[in-house]
């Protein structure tokens, strides 16, 4: 890289090409101050406070924006550019408000600091002052237009980070200020209330509600910790007063996130104050009674009794456990441990079943892997096209969402969308197929067809790197794009103007969730995905891969760490004698060759009494399980059932036993993000009352029983058992994740981890073509119930809403559950906007609100399905794929009545 020496103040310094002066001046030590400028944002020079003498330059420049050319002679601190800085300030400081004595900012405030620095007590301009209302229209924070300093940090945070550019500079002149189109509020523009207006914001002009009035930046503490929302992963600093959360603050240098965060990161951690936090043990002494406090010992006496008993008469089998994607690797390897080695089965899985089962078992089959091949910053930055597939991606891991829409207006990548609905992300793309649910292989076969009958796959890649080839084409032969536009009931042109996109786009990177996996035929789903990207070489590469979007912030690391009923951690067979010999040794104990039961199964098996017992770790399958009703029916059925959580949800109302946990701000561990990547959780604040970490609680269980082999001293020694018995964690030790994590495989202490997967060599040697076919979904409408009810989430919750419905700012502003129903539908039925309605399908019925909208096409009506007054699960199906056995979440048939 060219360097160019330039002098500042006297002292020559070496720049880099592209470098500002103030870049360099700040690398050098030398400070120059700023108000506009942040170093997340594009410079634009437009508070003038970084002005500098340059020699042979008629007027002072704006340093943030001045190349560092060779040669160039700089004074930074003349007594002119003093002047022209103090002249600003005060410009500034005369339409600003001094009431630092109780402004929110104050400690933290960078005019204040500049006013102290330059010592200037009050504006020498008299002139006009604004006096703005406060603007508290929106619930998360509050707009004081009487602190702007009009420096669009807020303005470019919402064009350069987030992309919705949801406010701009308004009106003009003296009148200038900050606004959405036509000075309306937030909550009627694209605004998506990341929060990183606020942020940037260097006054109070933008602060949050949350936290108001109760703490001083200089009385609070930050501690570094890992979002606990959603599978990408961001890292953020928690500001903690005496034993309280007051706010959340960017951590720049955070290797997922790079300091953005959404919404929910932001402003959604007060759950963790919330007075419904269970805070004592809670028993039901008698079946059919109430739930009553208990003590620790009582509590853990009841469960290990029982579960020794119901061991002893119906044997191993007759237990299982739910671990947990919100708990930490920490928590679900205790967890599996206690199955397996205290209760000797392998009855225990978690809520990857309902969400990327199949990811793991097609990705295994295709690629000898089954997780995410690229990571964040790869995909972000060097992907020429996003083809997109059953992803809400803005709304479901949004700081993921925000950077593609970075991707495509910074540096014009395309972006194909494959989804029924008109999601936000559709705005964004080149092209959006809107198929039916249920119909992605045929789609993915006829995009097949065109690349492979027009010649535009990439042969060398399939040659070298690939096997099964021949028999895969014969099938894609089978899908001509007018027999899968038939199918999906789309334009042909649609399917070959995809394929001449991804051929002329290189690299490309394939992104899915839960549009892809919840289907019945949902494994194979996950085989036509890695069918495409290995026709088009787009594996083993920046930019490219098969990315399957994992839901919960570590539902990759509860997999990873055993959390499944065929495989201990790093997914070794149960089945395979080597792998089972291993854990007995370390373990000491016999263990169990035999498959466990999947969450699916476990539930009809408690009907018919196979499962007596069930231990569930912070998951609550009455809301998230397909068809509600048989669920609750199953969880009644059980002789016994331990819940260990934050709140009584409404699966732990139904337990014999609630065993009160620790929140994620309140414990160390580790979560696993969607890249793989192994990142701290840290404890911020203490626990209420009595609430105690899960591992702490399983192992004293586990120590009634007679098992000392749970009994750790802190997740440390946890973690360090992981690496001794994981291959892929053997690296990923406490002394080294640190702060930018590490990214499995990490086989040994010297490893640097491993951003991308296949690179060269597939994980099981040749990449493996399948043949798919194309199948219909195992319900389908009819003239009873002639709606297709696909469900998924929304940005403002979470899983099944026991942390985002306590949460004020998410809560106020998606307070209830909206059904979204096609304008044309609608009027056939007689339902206006914002109407009640009833959905029912063969399974149950349930009533919400109307939301009447072209998001949906005519025949298929979304729901979200978080929320319990309007379980969408009570009319799903539990048709399981035959594979991974996750559930059909995305289809089923239903009818809708206005009331
Ligand atoms: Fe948390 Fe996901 Fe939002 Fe990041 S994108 S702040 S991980 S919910």
């Amino acid at each position: 890289m060219t360097t160019a020496t330039l002098t500042i103040n006297g002292q020559k310094i070496q720049a880099r090409e592209g470098q500002t002066i103030l870049e360099v001046a700040t690398a050098a030590g030398i400070k120059i101050p700023t108000l506009c400028h942040h170093p997340a944002l594009a410079p634009i020079g437009a508070c003038r406070l970084c002005l500098v003498e340059v020699a042979q330059q008629r007027t002072l420049q704006p340093a943030c924006t001045f190349p560092a050319t060779h040669g160039l002679e700089v004074k930074t601190h003349s007594p002119q550019v003093e002047e022209a800085r103090r002249f600003v300030l005060e410009l500034l400081l005369s339409d600003h408000p001094l009431d630092c004595m109780t402004c929110e900012r104050t400690g933290s405030c960078e005019l204040q600091d500049l006013a102290y620095r330059y010592g200037i007590k009050q504006s020498r301009f008299p002139g006009a002052q604004h006096h703005y209302p406060l603007d508290t229209s929106n619930p998360f924070f509050i707009r004081d237009y009487n602190k702007c300093v009009l420096c669009r940090r807020c303005v470019r945070a919402c064009q350069e980070i987030n992309g919705v550019e949801a406010i701009g500079v308004i009106w003009r002149g003296w009148e200038s200020k900050i606004g959405t189109a036509f000075d309306g509020t937030l909550q009627d523009s694209p605004c998506e209330f990341c929060g990183m207006c606020v942020e940037l914001c260097p006054t109070a002009a933008l602060h949050p509600l949350l936290g108001q009035g109760q703490g001083r930046a200089w009385e609070m503490t930050q501690v570094a910790t890992t979002c606990p929302y959603c599978g990408v992963g961001c890292q953020f600093y928690l500001k903690v007063k005496e034993g309280r959360i007051l706010g959340v603050a960017s951590k720049w240098d955070a290797p997922a996130n790079h300091g953005w965060t959404c919404v929910k990161g932001r402003f959604g951690w007060d759950f963790v104050h919330h007075p419904d936090r269970l805070t004592r043990p809670l028993i039901r002494r008698h079946k059919g009674g109430e739930l009553e406090e208990a003590d620790w010992d009582e509590a853990l006496d009841l469960v290990a009794t029982r579960l020794r008993e119901i061991k002893d008469r119906y044997g191993p089998s007759a237990f299982a456990a739910l671990s947990s994607a919100k708990c930490t690797n920490e928590e679900n390897y205790v967890m599996q441990k206690f199955a397996r080695a205290v209760m000797g089965t392998n009855n225990v899985d978690h809520c990857a079943r309902l969400c990327h089962s199949v990811t793991v078992t097609g990705l295994a089959t295709a690629f000898g892997s089954g997780a995410m091949t690229n990571s964040f910053d790869d995909i972000a930055q060097q992907a020429q096209i996003y083809f997109i597939i059953g992803s809400n991606t803005t709304e479901n891991h949004p700081v993921l969402g925000m950077r593609l829409r970075q991707a495509v207006k910074q540096r014009g990548a395309k972006i194909i969308l494959c989804d029924p609905r008109s999601i936000p992300i559709a705005d964004y793309a080149t092209l959006h197929i809107r198929q039916k649910p249920g119909t992605d292989i045929a789609l993915l076969n006829g995009i097949m067809h065109v690349l492979i009958t027009e010649d535009l796959y990439d042969k060398q890649f399939v040659a070298e790197r690939t096997e099964g080839f021949a028999e895969f084409k014969a099938k894609i032969l089978e899908y001509p794009p007018e027999r899968a536009a038939a199918i999906c009931g789309v334009p042909a042109e649609q399917i070959v103007e995809a394929a001449h996109l991804l051929a002329t786009h290189k690299p490309g990177a394939m992104l899915y969730a839960m549009g892809i996996t919840q289907h019945n035929t949902g494994h194979r789903n996950v085989l036509s995905c890695a069918n495409l990207q290995m026709l088009l070489g787009n594996i083993g590469l920046p930019g490219g891969g098969v990315n399957p979007l994992r839901g919960q912030n570590n539902v990759q690391g509860a997999c990873d760490v055993g959390g499944l009923p065929n495989v201990y951690t790093g997914y070794q067979a149960v089945t395979l004698e080597a792998s089972r010999k291993k854990f007995e040794e370390a373990w000491g104990v016999p263990l169990s060759s035999q498959v466990g039961l999947t969450v699916t199964e476990m539930f009809s098996r408690a009907e018919t009494g196979e499962i007596r017992a069930l231990y569930i770790m912070g998951e609550n399958p009455l809301l998230s399980d397909p068809d509600a009703n048989h669920t609750e029916q199953c969880l009644r059925s059980l002789e016994f059932l331990v819940v260990q959580d934050i709140f009584l949800t409404e699966t732990a109302a139904l337990a014999d036993v609630v065993l009160p946990t620790q929140s994620w701000a309140e414990k160390l561990g580790t979560f696993t993000n969607t890249e793989r990547r192994v990142q701290f959780v840290r404890p911020a604040v203490p626990s209420p009352g009595e609430a105690r970490p899960d591992w702490w609680i399983i192992g004293q269980i586990a120590r009634r029983m007679g098992y000392d082999g749970l009994t750790y001293p802190s997740p440390r020694e946890i973690m360090d058992e992981i690496n001794r018995l994981t291959p892929s964690y053997a690296g990923i030790t406490y002394d080294r994740i640190g702060d930018q994590g590490l990214q499995w495989p990490c086989p040994n202490p010297d490893h640097p981890g491993t951003p991308i997967l296949h690179v060269g060599k597939f994980s099981r040697g040749l990449g493996l073509f399948s043949a798919v076919d194309w199948q219909p979904p195992a319900e389908e409408p009819d003239e009873t119930y002639p709606f297709i009810l696909t469900t998924g989430r929304v940005l403002y919750h979470y899983h099944t809403t026991s942390m985002t419905r306590r949460s004020a700012g998410l809560t106020a502003i998606y307070p209830a559950p909206l059904v979204e129903i096609n304008p044309d539908d609608a009027a056939r039925l007689g339902i206006a906007d914002g109407q009640r309605v009833r959905l029912s399908s063969r399974r149950g019925s349930v009533e919400a609100e109307a939301l009447v909208s072209p998001r949906t096409d005519p025949g298929v009506v979304f729901m979200a399905w978080h929320f319990a007054e309007a379980a969408a699960n009570k009319l799903t199906i539990a048709a399981l794929d035959p594979v991974g056995k996750i559930p059909q979440f995305k289809v089923c048939a239903i009818k809708v009545e206005a009331l």
